[in-house]
Parts: structure tokens; sequence; C-alpha cells
């Protein structure tokens, strides 16, 4: 089954066109990386994705739902369904830093998606253990490291009880070390068949992952396919001098 659909999509800040005409598809429990250069669109594609920000052209359906066609969006009450379906964990966490982790996980569940406040304590602290922090449910984001905290944010988007989660460059803030951790988080979430969207520079870790590669570059994409084909064997020059680089 389709999870998303991305067809022809097209995104400019004044003059400048950012997403060219952009057409992607995710299947439930797929793991799509998306590779490119800096400033190449990859984070203004996820926020168009995650409607943090509108598109001016093309279609974004998900699970057979219409989000946006042609730049005219659905209802305010489709698009709120809509917008349960999938959750963004961001390059810097982003946490609420006013309140605990266990407040921070629990938020959003309990005051915009109404739902019953043990269930979601309760869903809480599973993940909490998950991500092997069930000792800090009290702590503020200041007191974590920074692969703690990105694992406070993995929790909190899966506590919303997604379909489907994007990442945008979730280790790009952290030491080797902390990268790590987080890449073993995903690791484990993509063996359960959480259906995902990875913004990386982890190469190998893209390889290892995912079951469809894309690569950006000046907001179009230049190739997609199999990482065995695009990460090992691309056809086109500016994805082999990309990865050149950061071999
Ligand atoms: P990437 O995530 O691949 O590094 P971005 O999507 O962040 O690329 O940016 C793509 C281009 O869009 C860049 O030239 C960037 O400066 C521009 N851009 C991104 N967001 C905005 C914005 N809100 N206003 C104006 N320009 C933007
Ligand atoms: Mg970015």
């Amino acid at each position: 089954m389709k999870l998303l659909e991305v067809k022809n999509v097209k995104k400019s800040f004044d003059d400048l066109e950012v997403l060219k005409d952009i057409s992607l598809e995710v299947s439930e429990g797929q793991v799509v990386s998306i590779l490119g250069p800096s400033g190449s669109g990859k984070s203004t594609l996820l926020r168009c994705m995650s409607m943090l920000e509108t598109v001016d052209g093309g279609t974004l359906t998900y699970c057979g739902k219409t989000a946006v066609k042609d730049a005219k969006y659905a209802t305010k009450s489709e698009l709120k369904e809509i917008k349960s379906y999938f959750s963004l964990v961001f390059q810097s966490f982003n946490l609420f830093p006013h309140y605990s982790v266990m407040k921070n996980i629990c938020d959003a569940p309990i005051h915009v998606m109404k739902r019953d406040k043990e269930e979601v304590a309760k869903s809480a602290e599973v993940l909490l253990k998950k991500m092997g922090l069930d000792s800090k449910a009290d702590y503020y984001p200041y007191q974590l490291s920074g692969g703690q905290q990105q694992r406070v944010a993995i929790a909190r988007a899966l506590n919303m009880k997604p379909k489907m989660l994007f990442f945008d460059e979730p280790t790009s803030a952290l030491d080797p070390e902390l990268t790590a951790e987080i890449l073993k988080v995903l690791k484990e979430l993509a063996e359960e068949k959480m259906t995902m969207v990875i913004v990386t520079h982890e190469i190998a870790f893209a390889r290892s992952i995912s079951d469809h590669v894309v690569f950006m570059d000046g907001g179009v994409i230049v190739e997609q396919g199999a990482p065995a084909d695009v990460i090992d064997n691309p056809s086109n020059d500016r994805t082999r001098a990309f990865l050149k680089k950061l071999e």
C-alpha cells in the first residue's frame, strides 16, 4: 500500500525555485533515504511533505487521501486527519525546553489529538524504555546529551502513533558516538517495519537501511532507485561527484 505519493511538486521562495518537479512514492514498511548536497532542497521537500510549508504546484497524497492538488489544499478537517498520519523529527531536536521529557512526549497526543491521558502516559513509558531513557522522564532537555534529546524527539514522534516518520538529518548535530546511538534506533525501527523517509549524509547507513534512495541536486531528483544502483553504481555524473566527495 502506498502511504505517500508526491507528484510534480513545485516550491519557490520569491524568485528562487527550490523544488522544481519532485515526484516520489513511499510504500508501507519502506525506508526511503534522501541524499544530496547542501542547498539542494531536501529540508524544503520534507517541510512540504509535513505541511509546514505550502507547495506551489503538484500533488501530495497520503494513504490515498489528497492533501493538495494543483496548489489547492483539502479542508481543515481533512488536513487534520492527514497530518495525524506522519511526524517529523528535526535536525536540532526541537524539544520544548520548559517541558520535562514526559511532558514533551505526552503534550501533543493529549492536547492536540485529545487522546486519553493515561493511555498516552502508558505508551510514553513504553517508548522511553525502548529508547533507553526510562530513568529520564522527569529531566528537562538541557539536562540531557544531544543523543538523548534526539531519542526523546523520536519517542515524541512515535507517541503520536504515526503511520510514517520523516527525519531531517537526525544525526548531523551529533558527535560520531551519539550518531551511532541514533542510527541504531533508526535501524531497530526499520526492522519493525516502521515506514520512514530519512534525509541523511550517512551514506553507509543509507545503503544498509534503505529500500529506496533518492538523490537530489538543485531542486530536482537527479536519480532514484535501489541503494545498490544509486549508491554503488550511480548513473548520473552529479550523483557520482557527490558520493566521491564523501568518500
Ligand atoms: P537542503 O536541506 O538540501 O540543504 P534547503 O531545502 O534547506 O536545502 O534549501 C534549499 C534552498 O532554499 C536554499 O537555497 C535555501 O537558501 C532556500 N530556502 C530554504 N528555506 C527558505 C525560506 N524559508 N526562505 C527563502 N529561501 C529558503
Ligand atoms: Mg536541510
